[in-house]
């Protein structure tokens, strides 16, 4: 590894034996009421923890969970995450049941060597998302080394994610370790032809990593409502399908991009159109890429499911982000899990597949398909803006060349 990824320090040149370990986790894990509905966030961070068990440390998680504009609320409480975390370790979870104060004070001061404890929500105050030195600077009087483990939060500059940092020693986890060597290497040295999918609606969030992606791979195959803002670029009718007509622009550049650099730049050639988003509209298949006059782009078609499939199988690195149409709703998901089924495919015949972002996750999940792939991030807009080249300010945090 050639940059930001070797330039921070990794657990294994850090001296843990026995320290108070203060480590950010990304526990933001999908809850129904108190159930853990998938728990892969939770489960991924398990090398990191027991190898600092085996070390005897003395471990404190920060986490957060949800979006509860900085006071308490009992539905975005970690609580049902310890026991999550309790059963999938089988190591007792000590719950705070504030990330400061005495609360937070009197669990971690009676944490012996190889104890975990998990505190509330750091979301619970606002000062977390301001990224406020105060705040930092009694998250970090929990511990006396700092280690970064959330991957999904490393792209925001948070107290807990970049605050802490200025006043411990600090280094990856193991699973930010992992995530950073897979996107590297697809970055710097991909077998070919490596082959990018990205699909989910908003174009604007992704313009930097397709124009940056067109720089590495060999194929992009573009589905979701993002391929009609694409379409309407070329010229080609949409019906009433979502556009960001304001990125028309944009999507011209990466077309003209893909063309002089020779990348294989393919939008669906039929489509599975409604009038009306419901589950039980009544549905029409395209003739072509043109969607007809006042109908709604759903999904892709079956002609472009067939040729999808057909470059996935072609392909020996293949990156997934965002989903072919609205998978939520069953009769618009079958290109979702059409790509997820021939990636699974590809990954058995020796290709190298990572997906990134909740929705494709998700998909993979429904499909039983998760640990089909070579690599499942945790951090969708974090491995976004990873390969767009962006300064991941969590990283940047922990850079050996800081003071
Ligand atoms: P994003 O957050 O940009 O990755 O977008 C994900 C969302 O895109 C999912 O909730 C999908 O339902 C939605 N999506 C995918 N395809 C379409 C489509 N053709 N029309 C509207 N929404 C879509």
């Amino acid at each position: 590894m050639e940059d930001k990824a070797l330039k921070v320090r990794r657990l294994q040149e850090m001296d843990v034996q026995g320290k108070r370990v203060l480590v950010r986790v990304d526990y933001n894990v999908p809850l129904k009421g108190e159930k853990v509905l998938d728990n892969t966030r939770i489960r991924e961070t398990l090398p990191t923890l027991k190898r600092l068990i085996e070390a005897e440390a003395k471990i404190v998680l920060i986490a957060h969970l949800g979006r509860p504009k900085g006071k308490p609320e009992g539905k975005h409480s970690l609580k049902p995450v310890a026991a999550e975390l309790e059963k999938l370790s089988k190591y007792k979870v000590n719950f705070a049941a504030d990330c400061i104060g005495e609360a937070a004070d009197s669990v971690v001061s009676k944490l012996s060597g190889g104890e975990i404890a998990l505190l509330e929500n750091l979301r619970f105050h606002p000062e977390e998302e301001k990224n406020d030195a105060g705040f930092a600077k009694q998250l970090a009087k929990h511990g006396e080394l700092f280690i970064q483990e959330a991957f999904g939060a490393i792209h925001r500059a948070h107290a807990s994610t970049t605050g802490v940092a200025k006043f411990l020693p600090g280094c990856i986890g193991l699973l930010v370790q992992k995530e950073l060597e897979f996107l590297d290497r697809v970055i710097n040295n991909p077998q070919r032809p490596f082959l990018a999918i990205l699909g989910g609606a908003k174009v604007s969030d992704k313009i930097g990593v397709t124009l940056r992606l067109l720089d590495r791979v060999d194929g992009m195959l573009i589905g979701g409502a993002m391929c009609y803002t694409f379409l309407q670029a070329q010229g080609v009718s949409i019906g009433k399908s979502l556009l960001e007509a304001e990125r028309v622009e944009d999507a011209k550049r990466i077309i003209e991009k893909a063309y002089s650099k020779e990348v294989e730049l393919l939008l669906p050639a039929d489509h599975l159109a409604v009038k009306e988003i419901k589950e039980d509209a009544s549905t029409q298949l395209s003739q072509g890429m043109a969607v007809p006059e006042g109908w709604i782009g759903v999904d892709i078609g079956p002609r472009s499911i067939e040729i999808f499939q057909e470059k996935i199988a072609a392909a020996k690195t293949i990156f997934w982000n965002g989903p072919m149409g609205i998978f939520e709703m069953k009769p618009f998901s079958k290109g979702s899990f059409a790509v997820a089924k021939a990636m699974a495919e590809a990954t058995a015949k020796g290709a190298v597949t990572i997906v990134g972002g909740g929705d494709s996750l998700a998909v993979l999940g429904q499909a039983g398909l998760s640990g089909k792939m070579s690599h499942c991030s945790t951090g969708g807009g974090a491995s976004l803006e990873f390969l767009e080249g962006k300064l991941l300010p969590g990283l940047a945090a922990l850079s050996k060349e800081q003071p």
